[in-house]
């Protein structure tokens, strides 16, 4: 029996400490009235559920000694149990935390907040600052170093900033800053982590408890009205109500919370990822994040026996998803930043293919995570995502090889940019010409509009007009000395853009566009270069890099009547708010509505010299035809490539 519980519960009593006050009874009121108070386990509190004080003393040691539920935060270690390991920087943000300097949208500086906390604090012109400010990651900081080092200041502020944000943010008109749903989803999620970390401590008091419990209620039922079907916000709101319904079954909704969260789980693996195993907003870093908002609910509902709620495919549909960044992502693990994707850092997914490659028993994932000391390198340098349209076309798995990754695929929303036709070449180490990327999400609209415009990417423009979103895949043949791609998309209403890509001998790329239908202007045909010099030759239609050291790349196209080379503006942003200059080039030529148009382009990384190549087109078939022979001679050595669809 419990005995310490009724000493408490006597004491209280006896030496008449009120531990609560007025608005705190109408808190556990309201508290008991959401709980079931039939819960296993719960009889005592149900037992003096009228003596409120009483009630919620009894509530916590409930909570305290509950071993029902299990959670991937562990309370039963005290230290480094955490997947997540304690780092210098999670001490950083922690100790900000305990002085109120908050971090918001991370590309910006933390931000002292008041020291009576300010969560509505706007330190700069993107809403995207004070949106995250109300996620508080920086409470997951707090609490990894409260398990870690037990100083018990973390627990208490923790305790206080929580109880200061659920009194000063009713989900209400005037709270909106706080209560967009992907927020209410990312906090249902980490607050059952944070539940994990701070319960044990003295600081989470019966007060806490009754305030941290109401809010994860209201979250749940909000969350519960909250439903973005197709979108990752889709899954971030599920999340929120399965984390909330299985940590805290004792609601009285929570089983409806946790099948209405399995529902839409179960529902949108099939609706968002296609059966090419990319989401359907096709940016990488909302793709990996959906990895873990399908697979940790999952997860969840392992531990606590109720994973028969998810079919094999799910299970199978998710391993498909960790198989994308394998397939498309560049040699040193970074990405090709297309839509709203960041290109990131060299390895940043290798602790994701380790785990990836023990939940799944893979190899291939195993020789990724460990740069090819264990495992086995994947079985094909070339990897087509045909419904998403992404395509890859590598020389081998070093982190020195050749890679060209294009995207030629559907609208993918707000976070997918009209580039189809686009790509990335990487090539000895070194992203030779990466995609512009988004800059930023808000406060800078004509900006974010400039990154996305179609004219900045790699690809073909009718007078510099965003195209369409229309792609269809016409072949695709990877082979041992050549790769062929050819797509097209139907760029305009009266423009179709057809793009083959040949991959030869895994050295260098052919690539012939086509723009043919009645419309009339000026074609451009867009390349840009990573930042640094650029050389250009007008007389002969060539660009190149001009890095001193290692690889470069060179861009000529073959001359033809009334074509010229200009340069264009060029921008690239790697990281959220940071942009730098880069070249940028067109090739633009007159077309009228009879004319067709073809440009035959080589597109040649090298390391010391560039080869020198002649490319010929055999016979003249017009642009569009079923069929393309190019003749190709290096050095006196002549082949011929080509292409023959299907009618
Ligand atoms: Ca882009």
């Amino acid at each position: 029996m419990p005995i310490s519980r009724n000493i408490l519960a006597l004491l209280v009593s006896i030496i008449g400490i009120n531990l609560i006050f007025p608005q705190a009874v109408d808190d556990l009121d309201l508290l008991m009235s959401r709980l079931h108070l039939s819960h296993p386990g719960l009889s005592e509190v149900s037992r003096v559920a009228s003596t409120s004080d009483i009630a919620a003393t009894y509530l916590l040691n409930y909570y305290k000694e509950r071993k029902s539920v299990k959670h991937p935060v562990d309370r039963s270690q005290r230290k480094s149990f955490d997947r997540e390991v304690l780092s210098a920087k999670d001490q950083e943000i922690a100790n900000d935390a305990l002085n109120h300097i908050f971090i918001g949208q991370p590309a910006y500086p933390p931000h002292f907040c008041g020291d009576d906390i300010d969560w509505n604090t706007r330190p700069v012109p993107d809403m995207e600052w004070v949106w995250q400010l109300n996620r508080m990651s920086f409470w997951d900081a707090m609490g990894r170093v409260y398990k870690n080092t037990g100083d018990e200041r973390y627990a208490e502020e923790w305790c206080r900033q929580l109880v200061d944000w659920t009194q000063k943010n009713p989900n209400d008109d005037e709270h909106k800053y706080a209560w967009r749903s992907i927020e209410a989803g990312i906090r249902g999620h980490h607050w059952t982590g944070l539940f994990q970390r701070f319960i044990d401590s003295p600081s989470f008091t019966a007060e806490i408890l009754v305030a941290f419990l109401n809010s994860c209620f209201d979250h749940a039922e909000y969350l519960m009205t909250q439903y973005r079907s197709g979108s990752n916000w889709g899954l971030m709101e599920a999340e929120g109500m399965a984390f909330i319904a299985m940590t805290f079954p004792e609601f009285k909704n929570a089983e409806k919370w946790r099948k209405e969260a399995f529902r839409r789980l179960n529902s949108e693996i099939g609706i968002q990822v296609y059966p090419d195993g990319h989401q359907r907003e096709l940016a990488m870093g909302y793709h990996i994040g959906c990895i873990g908002w399908f697979y940790r609910t999952y997860e969840l509902a392992k531990l606590n026996n109720l994973e028969s709620a998810f079919p094999d495919s799910y299970l199978e549909m998710i391993q498909k998803m960790c198989e994308v960044p394998m397939k498309i992502g560049l040699p040193d693990g970074t990405n090709a930043q297309f839509g709203d994707a960041w290109s990131g850092t060299p390895g940043q997914y290798n602790e994701r293919f380790l785990s990836w490659s023990q939940m799944f028993d893979r190899d291939d994932f195993l020789y990724l995570a460990t740069d090819g000391t264990e495992g086995n390198m994947p079985l094909s340098t070339a990897f087509a995502l045909k419904e998403s349209g992404l395509y890859s076309m590598r020389s081998g798995w070093d982190d020195d090889a050749i890679c060209l990754v294009l995207k030629c695929g559907p609208d993918g929303g707000g976070h997918c940019q009209p580039d189809n036709g686009t790509f990335e070449l990487y090539a000895g180490g070194r992203n030779l010409m990466p995609d512009a990327g988004s800059y930023i999400y808000s406060g800078d609209p004509e900006t974010r509009a400039w990154f996305r415009q179609t004219k900045v990417h790699q690809t073909l423009t009718l007078n510099g007009v965003n195209t369409e979103y229309a792609p269809r895949l016409l072949q695709w043949t990877p082979g041992d000395s050549l790769d062929v791609l050819v797509v097209e998309n139907m760029s305009y209403e009266n423009l179709i853009h057809r793009r083959a890509v040949f991959f030869i001998d895994k050295r260098y790329f052919v690539i012939v566009d086509e723009a043919h239908g009645n419309a009339v202007g000026d074609i451009g045909l867009h390349f840009q270069l990573a930042p640094g010099a650029a050389v250009y030759d007008h007389k002969n239609l060539s660009v190149s890099s001009n890095f001193e050291e290692g690889w470069n790349v060179m861009i000529k196209t073959k001359n033809q009547h009334g074509l010229i080379l200009e340069q264009e503006e060029g921008q690239v942003s790697f990281i959220y708010t940071k942009k730098e200059p880069r070249p940028a080039f067109r090739y633009r030529i007159n077309k009228d509505a009879e004319k067709s148009i073809r440009f035959v382009t080589v597109v040649v990384p090298f390391n010391a010299e560039s080869p020198n190549l002649e490319i010929n087109v055999v016979g003249d078939p017009e642009p569009g035809a079923l069929q393309l022979q190019l003749e190709i001679i290096e050095e006196g050595s002549k082949k011929n490539i080509g292409y023959y669809l299907a009618d």
